[in-house]
């Protein structure tokens, strides 16, 4: 978004025109906001279709959303450098897809630009990664991955580079014949180096390796001025440093990454289940006093007090608190991946769990894996196969947030070890929102003229904002867990995904990136859907006004949002964005500095003064208008009598 004029005279100008009282004086586009199509000075089909070869005009309004007017799918950085060029020429809005997995929808917007990078592909292996400033050599897309020598030599960093369209099982798919593996999504279709990577990033083993932001080497990036720059610990380390952890979208275009690589361990996957025969599902939401449920949420903030001291020796994994229980894998890696040790740290806590009212059973199944990517590819069988396509497709358009497509076949396996029974998975699970869900995103994939440009390129989709919500708890959180109120720990145990998404390794490695502090004490990451009063932490929050967010998993209007999603990093992370972008060219809210801007009439336009304060703390409003009826998928999956909004 390029200022022509300063932000005084740009309120002088819209007073002249708010004064014309014309609707056509809105053809003359102030400075301080985008253009759109309805303006005069928007580019032509000629115009795009000359800058841009092969860009794709949008067809017309499916359900009548709001979606971006044109989109490009780069195929090399300089696609890219000519993408940001021509949007700051025109001073149009530019939003950037990758996977499209974003909650808080970020990788869409109501007008301009849709850049979709996910065909920048190819990964390479190097035994001894050095810093430069041409930056690492780039992979060239559909070359299979060449076997490396000397691979973790000492003072040697072996490490991989990547198109920022690679999703974690492509990358690790890739990486496996050199027995290498690199830390990505615990759900395999988020892109490493995308909003995953930028924002923080955990994975089922983020607790031994460390977080996303702590694996990155070097970034190469088109910044607003529309070039390509290197970013690495010796050539702009301001904006490497941005980077990691100040979130996706808002520095410029990844092309490409450099990340660490590590010798593939063995893995042991600990599948647990513990019930309990009292509670209810009416407790679960919050029709009763919880009474029925009381020994199941001691149960369960008892294996919270615990989870410090198991993840210091070793353990990792994901769980669901459901209606009636608790359940969810854990994994161990290395020379902690045998049943033995598993089974030692796991089966004293679930005898304690087994004492408390009502808990009757629990039960457990152990799988072995000679490597990681044995276990992962295990959990993602159908994704990232090739090197040509997206990665992403199938469990894109099958679903964005349900649970096969943030845990794979992590709950399948239950079923399929005999260890619940289908009908009763699905009923555990059931208030997770799912495929149905995403079948409702205001999206069609043929959206875009023509659909397919490759035979078998599978087009990111944007699903619109989803009401995610997440706490990162740390040791004090959770030890002090069983002496907390009733209400806290009913709120940790019910309604809630526990995942441990941090631990040794990432608390080890300091505060040399911009992720919020909070990931550097944190062990897990408690969330649910934003819809108080059936689904939020904001009880949790109460209990621990001190604890961080995770970004990409937050609610997309959450109050104190600087603060909980990059604490004390924040006033440098506002600096370093206003000499990279000045005029906010990548606008992405929640973001850094996403309150200079604000939305009027469709524009994304400077914020006028007193803005910012108006807002109270509370995240800027996105152009992009398009969600999830969270509510309407709850009511169809459990009939629960809960009003629509508004009613
Ligand atoms: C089913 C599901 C599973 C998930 N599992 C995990 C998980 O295991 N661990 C975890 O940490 N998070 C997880 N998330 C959250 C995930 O990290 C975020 O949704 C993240 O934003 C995805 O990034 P993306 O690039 O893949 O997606 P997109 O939606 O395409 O992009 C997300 C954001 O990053 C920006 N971006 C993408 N590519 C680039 C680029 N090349 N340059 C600059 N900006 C870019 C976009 O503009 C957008 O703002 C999950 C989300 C879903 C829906």
């Amino acid at each position: 978004m390029k200022l022509l004029i300063s932000p005084t005279l740009a309120l002088l100008f819209q007073h002249v025109i708010g004064a014309s009282g014309t609707e056509t004086s809105r053809q003359f586009v102030p400075g301080n906001c985008t253009v759109l199509k309805t303006d005069t000075t928007f580019p032509t089909l000629a115009q795009w279709q000359s800058a841009l070869p092969g860009v794709l005009p949008r067809k017309v309004n499916w359900l009548g959303t709001a979606r971006p007017d044109y989109r490009y799918i780069p195929k090399s950085a300089s696609d890219v450098e000519k993408a940001v060029q021509f949007v700051t020429k025109h001073n149009l809005r530019i939003s950037i897809i990758n996977t499209g997995h974003d909650y808080q929808g970020r990788n869409d917007a109501s007008s301009g630009l849709s850049l979709d990078v996910s065909q920048l592909r190819g990964v390479t292996v190097t035994s001894n990664f050095i810093p430069t400033s041409e930056g690492a050599k780039s992979p060239v897309p559909g070359q299979p991955v060449a076997l490396v020598s000397n691979l973790h030599a000492p003072g040697k960093q072996s490490a991989a580079t990547f198109g920022v369209g690679v999703v974690g099982s492509e990358l690790n798919r890739a990486l496996k014949a050199s027995k290498l593996f690199a830390v990505s999504g615990g759900a395999a279709t988020v892109s490493v180096a995308g909003g995953w990577g930028q924002s923080g990033g955990h994975s089922f083993v983020s607790h031994l390796y460390g977080i996303g932001v702590d694996q990155f080497l070097e970034f190469k990036v088109v910044t607003a001025d529309g070039k390509l720059k290197v970013a690495n610990s010796k050539t702009n380390p301001d904006l490497f440093w941005a980077l990691r952890g100040g979130g996706g979208g808002a520095w410029g275009v990844v092309t490409e990454a450099t990340v660490k690589v590590y010798p593939s361990p063995p893995t042991v996957l600990y599948l647990v289940a513990i019930n309990s025969s009292t509670a209810t599902l009416n407790s679960y939401l919050n029709r009763t006093d919880g009474k029925d449920a009381a020994g199941l949420y001691d149960a369960i903030a008892y294996l919270g007090s615990q989870f410090p001291s198991m993840v210091d020796k070793g353990t990792g994994g994901i769980f669901l608190t459901t209606p009636y229980g608790f359940m969810g894998g854990s994994i161990f890696v290395g020379e902690n991946a045998t049943e033995a040790y598993a089974k030692s740290i796991w089966e004293p806590v679930l005898n304690k769990m087994k004492t408390f009212p009502g808990m009757d059973r629990w039960v457990a199944s152990i799988s072995v894996y000679p490597m990681y990517q044995d276990f992962f590819t295990t959990m993602w069988p159908g994704v990232g196969k090739t090197t040509g396509g997206s990665g992403t497709g199938e469990s894109l358009t099958n679903a964005t947030t349900g649970v096969s497509a943030r845990y794979g076949n992590l709950f399948k396996l239950f079923v399929d070890k005999g260890m619940v029974r289908e009908r009763d998975l699905r009923e555990h699970l059931s208030f997770i929102p799912t495929e149905r869900q995403s079948k409702r995103s205001p999206q069609a994939p043929s959206d875009w003229t023509p659909y397919t440009t490759t035979g078998d390129y599978s087009p990111p989709n944007a699903h619109g904002k989803f009401p995610m919500d997440n706490i990162l708890l740390d040791r004090k959180h959770l030890e002090g867990l069983p002496s907390a109120p009733f209400q806290v720990k009913r709120a940790f145990a019910s309604r809630h995904i526990i995942e441990i998404v941090s631990g040794p390794a990432t608390h080890a490695k300091g505060n040399d990136t911009s992720v919020v502090p909070a990931w550097r004490k944190a062990y897990i990451s408690c969330y649910s859907p934003y819809y108080p009063p059936y689904a939020s932490a904001d009880t949790l929050r109460g209990y621990a006004p001190d604890a961080g967010a995770y970004v990409n998993e937050a609610y997309y209007g959450a109050k104190n949002w600087k603060n909980a999603f990059w604490g004390t990093n924040y006033p440098k992370l506002s600096e370093i964005k206003s000499k990279w972008d000045v005029n906010n060219t990548f606008w992405v809210t929640p973001g850094v500095n996403a309150d200079h801007m604000e939305v009027r009439d469709g524009r994304v336009c400077q914020a006028l003064p007193g803005s910012a304060e108006k807002l109270n703390g509370i995240v800027p409003t996105s152009d992009n208008p398009n969600g999830i009826d969270l509510m309407a998928n709850l009511r169809d999956f459990m009939g629960l009598g809960v009003p629509y909004r508004g009613q």
